[in-house]
């Protein structure tokens, strides 16, 4: 394996963390210890739970590493000596899982540096001096091998650049980032909550944050009109026949939530006797008569006879909704289609649940439950590429419309040497060749990603980049051949024949928590005044001119816009400062000057004391910032 400079200094320094590791807590059992895409980091089994105060002491005893100049020195050797030297040094709890990993008849290496030596197949700096600028930054819980049934490690977090400057510009945004952090700014701004006794990973949207989510819904609906898209609501479970159909159950149960069983089922199996295993395998069971027909329709054995159960013994059950389209599927299906019908676009924000590992949710960029801003497209093959293009031309809308300009895509292809993939190859070709021409007009870079397609068609993802510099990947647009056939969709062709239609699926921005969740991030809470919560704060300086204070926010609010009244009693510069604090757009001064001149004295978050305005031209230059949703970013 070769790393690039950059990473052999970051995964020498995983070393050295092991090294100083050793030398402060001897009874240390390591796991491993690669580099990121933004530094490294070491998972370790350790009694006591290091704090950051321990951090400082491991980094003071890495300098020393980095001081003695340690050569790195590679020694290959076979699998017996290997075990040998893991169990030598008292490592055997997971380097001997790790060495097990290594297939058979590959070169086995350890490499030594001073005293410490690793089970690694390199490459690594040629001293230890060579680390020029490291910093350990944090200590997480992690499973081992990622998996919540494994011990929980401690994994320590570090970065290392080839230059003390490069650190420096790193730390800097890292801070930079944490103070954006959606997680501190939507408690700080009361944009969303997450409760405990609704569930991890569900996330309640405040009044403030559904003012955002609202707007920013409308605004996607409007575009999503004018192309032509008609919006269809549908519900948030659905029967698990449904999804034997999509194949979404049982093939990913591991991300979904359990079925729901009916209470006159359930009572009935119980009355039966019947076990959690038989009720699970009844669940997943089908008739013969599905299986032979899903597998007629694929043409192939799509569902293996070990699922075939006679009827009695069929337990059918309703699931939380992992995918809206096999909903939208059955809109399509229930009426006859001609080709001068389609393209059909079938638009819903619906919500949808995914079993997350606990140990992975994160505010509100990994949820359990979210809602996509979701479309299916039904069109003929030869309507492809236009669709496509259409799904990337409103990403592109809506991203200039928000600022964010710096985002790249992936169009993800399939990979030429594997049979995987279901549909035939004119089709995908096609399909590809679509996907790439409209990645080509959008104006932005793009990477071809062969092997990255869904088994059913080609992907377009899009990744943005926010203000500081980092990369979300949003969502996807996706081409299918699959579902038109496991639900016989059809439609009738000029040729007066039956047809299968294509289907795209496109969420363009994933959904709607992990947009937003983006969004305060990217805005650092300073969301455009279209977008804010409260856009205006009128704050009068004294008792006196509070009735020319609420007749004036009786107009704000007639005009549209979002408006309050501070009369509290406190000074006045405490309550500028509570509205810069709230990230009020725009905060009106009111005293006795500018209630006889019918004006307010504007202090603006993005360009500060702005003077004396009429309030009239005030609120008409209001209206139309908000009317074109301006998306200034703040200085
Ligand atoms: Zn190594
Ligand atoms: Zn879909």
């Amino acid at each position: 394996m070769s790393m690039t400079p950059l990473e052999e200094i970051r995964h020498s320094s995983s070393h050295v963390l092991a090294t100083a590791l050793l030398r402060i807590y001897p009874d240390v059992k390591l796991d491993i210890g690669p580099p990121t895409d933004t530094g490294f980091y070491y998972d370790i089994d350790l009694a006591q739970t290091l704090t950051l105060d321990d951090l400082a002491k491991i980094e003071a005893e890495m300098k020393k590493v980095i001081d003695e100049n340690q050569p790195f020195t590679r020694k290959e050797v076979t699998r017996e000596e290997a075990v040998q030297i893991i169990k030598e040094r008292g490592q055997e709890r997971y380097k001997l899982g790790r060495l097990a990993d290594i297939p058979e008849g590959e070169k086995i290496s350890f490499y030594q540096n001073g005293e410490f030596m690793d089970l690694c197949a390199g490459s690594h700096v040629r001293y230890t001096s060579k680390i020029k600028a490291f910093k350990l930054l944090s200590i997480a819980g992690a499973y081992h091998r990622g998996d919540e049934k494994n011990k929980q490690l401690q994994r320590i977090y570090g970065t290392a650049f080839a230059s003390k400057e490069e650190l420096t510009q790193h730390l800097e945004r890292l801070d930079q980032a944490k103070l954006r952090d959606h997680r501190k700014l939507g408690r700080d701004l009361k944009l969303f909550v997450v409760d405990d006794d609704v569930g991890q990973g569900l996330i309640l949207w405040t009044p403030a944050g559904s003012i955002i989510r609202q707007e920013l819904q409308n605004f996607i609906s409007d575009e999503l009109r004018k192309q032509g898209y008609q919006q269809v609501f549908t519900p948030h479970i659905g029967k698990l026949a449904l999804y034997k159909t999509s194949g979404h159950f049982p093939y990913y149960k591991e991300s979904q939530f359990t079925p729901i069983v009916e209470n006159e089922s359930l009572n009935q199996i119980l009355k039966e006797g019947c076990s959690c295993a038989e009720m699970t395998t009844r669940l997943d069971a089908v008739s013969a008569h599905f299986r032979d027909q899903m597998n007629a329709r694929t043409g192939k054995e799509t569902i293996t006879a070990d699922r075939v159960k006679a009827d009695d013994q069929l337990l059918d059950g309703f699931m939380l909704k992992p995918m809206n389209c096999p909903h939208h599927i059955k809109i399509f299906a229930s009426q006859p289609h001609s080709y001068r019908d389609l393209p059909v676009r079938l638009a819903e924000f619906g919500t949808v649940y995914r079993w997350e590992q606990s140990g992975e949710l994160n505010g509100m960029t990994r949820v359990r439950g979210f809602t996509q801003d979701d479309a299916h497209l039904f069109c003929t093959e030869e309507q492809v590429a236009a669709e496509v293009l259409g799904c990337l031309s409103l990403v592109k809308i809506v991203l200039t419309t928000l600022g964010m300009t710096d985002y790249r895509v992936r169009v993800g292809l399939r990979d030429p040497d594997s049979n995987k993939y279901t549909g035939d190859s004119a089709n995908w070709d096609k399909a590809e060749a679509a996907c790439r021409a409209a990645a080509q007009t959008l104006g932005v870079a793009f990477t071809e990603e062969p092997g990255e397609a869904a088994f059913y068609g080609p992907k377009i993802d899009f990744v943005v980049k926010d203000v500081i510099g980092r990369e979300w990947q949003l969502g996807t647009v996706q081409v299918d051949y699959n579902l038109p056939v496991r639900f016989d969709l059809s439609y009738i062709g000029a040729d007066n024949q039956s047809h299968r239609p294509v289907m795209i699926h496109r969420a363009p921005f994933g959904s709607m928590e992990r947009f937003c969740g983006v969004l305060i991030e990217h805005f650092g809470g300073d969301f455009p005044v279209w977008l804010s919560p409260e856009q205006v704060r009128l704050v009068p300086i004294s008792d006196k001119v509070s009735e020319y204070g609420n007749n004036l926010l009786g107009q704000l609010k007639a005009a549209g816009i979002r408006a309050t009244i501070d009369e509290h009693s406190d000074k006045l510069g405490a309550k500028i400062r509570r509205s810069e604090i709230d990230k009020v757009p725009y905060t009106l001064v009111l005293g006795a000057k500018e209630a006889e001149a019918l004006a307010v004295s504007v202090r603006s978050r993005a360009k500060g004391d702005e003077g004396v305005l009429p309030f009239a031209s005030f609120l008409e230059r209001l209206v139309s910032e908000v009317k074109i949703k301006h998306s200034r970013l703040r200085k």
